[in-house]
């Protein structure tokens, strides 16, 4: 189905990939198309990685008409260079450009920009076990608008950083704060889609948890409180006992790649009873285990929440074996130590 081929001989870049972070480390060139006032895209091609140019009235600038994706390259033990279902990445960025009035990228082209990204800058992939090479696709309105309405015209863009593990020194226990103050989306919203606009929202409340000492927000369903949303920007998931569960989808929830993985991992090689639906903060608050996930972290246990004055604590040192096992398996599929069952792996490159 895919084509690999032998890297070029390009030296491994001298960067300190042991102390990479979650930040930004440009590379060498990006990806950009752009498209026409008729909305036809050009061919795309990659350019060296550099600052852009826009109109003042910039559609995304004035109005946030603009949508983003998150997805990695790994160096595997097999030393190839693979990238996990970014097929679900393509699909996700066409639903939110549906959503917000934008031309779509058709899935091959947007795989086509990813790929070329990863081959022209393999030598910024870090090496296997020590990161990955994040990629951030982005499609927003870059043509002038002064009255509320769609930009006349689009730009979409893939550039590439490192990043290092999101743990150093192995999982950590996440400390969570219960929000009755914010909502991160609201019912037929734009919380389902990966909207740029949703992301500025959540900085005040997340700054906020921090100054009290917490690492994350977890959000409750803006229609019905008692219900659960996500953690920030990571699904939330609760087990007890054989049963693993989380929010359904319901418009408001943002379909991670990592939730579907997750309980593909859980139902097909754990035995675990899965189920996606509404999930109580009740239950979430008597689970034997709480953990979230997302592309950056993978699976982030959950060790302590705190709902007002209550605080109700899962784990200290020791991860709770459900978020372990699942953490152990994904990285494994991804890194070529585990099988890959579900043919999730798109390899790139053999180096
Ligand atoms: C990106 C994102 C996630 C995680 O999605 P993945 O595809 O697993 O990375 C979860 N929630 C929100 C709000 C997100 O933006």
């Amino acid at each position: 189905m895919t084509t690999t081929e032998v890297a070029v001989d390009r030296p491994l870049q001298d960067l300190d990939w042991d102390n990479l972070t979650f930040s930004v480390t440009p590379t060498r060139s990006m990806w950009l198309m752009e498209c026409d006032k008729e909305l036809v895209w050009n061919k795309g091609q990659l350019e060296p990685f550099r600052n852009l140019q826009m109109s003042p009235a910039a559609g995304v600038l004035n109005y946030g008409q603009g949508a983003f994706e998150g997805m990695k390259a790994y160096h595997t033990e097999k030393n190839r260079i693979v990238l996990f279902r970014p097929e679900k990445n393509a699909r996700r960025l066409v639903d939110s450009a549906t959503r917000l009035c934008m031309p779509l990228i058709p899935e091959e082209k947007f795989i086509e920009g990813v790929e070329a990204v990863v081959r022209d800058n393999v030598d910024f992939v870090p090496p296997c076990g020590r990161g990955s090479l994040y990629i951030r696709p982005i499609l927003w309105g870059s043509g002038p608008v002064l009255g509320v309405k769609s930009a006349p015209w689009f730009s979409f863009l893939i550039y590439a950083s490192p990043v290092g593990l999101y743990f150093k020194g192995g999982l950590r226990c996440l400390n969570l704060k219960v929000s009755h103050d914010f909502h991160r989306a609201a019912p037929h919203g734009t919380g389902n889609a990966k909207a740029i606009g949703n992301y500025a929202a959540s900085l005040y409340p997340l700054m906020q948890a921090k100054e009290e000492g917490y690492d994350e927000v977890i959000y409750l369903k803006a229609a019905n409180e008692e219900l659960v949303e996500e953690v920030g920007a990571a699904n939330i998931f609760a087990v007890k006992g054989n049963k693993m569960i989380t929010p359904r989808l319901d418009g408001s929830i943002l379909p991670g790649v990592t939730r579907d993985s997750v309980l593909i991992i859980a139902g097909k090689l754990m035995g675990m009873e899965t189920e996606e639906r509404d999930v109580t903060l009740e239950e979430v608050l008597d689970a034997d285990e709480v953990f979230c996930t997302g592309t950056a972290a993978v699976v982030m246990p959950i060790g302590m929440i705190t709902d007002k004055e209550n605080t109700k604590v899962y784990c200290e040192e020791q991860i709770g074996p459900v978020a372990r096992k699942l953490y152990d398996m994904l990285t494994g599929i991804q890194k070529e130590k585990v099988e890959d069952r579900f043919d999730w792996l798109r390899p790139v490159l053999e180096i």
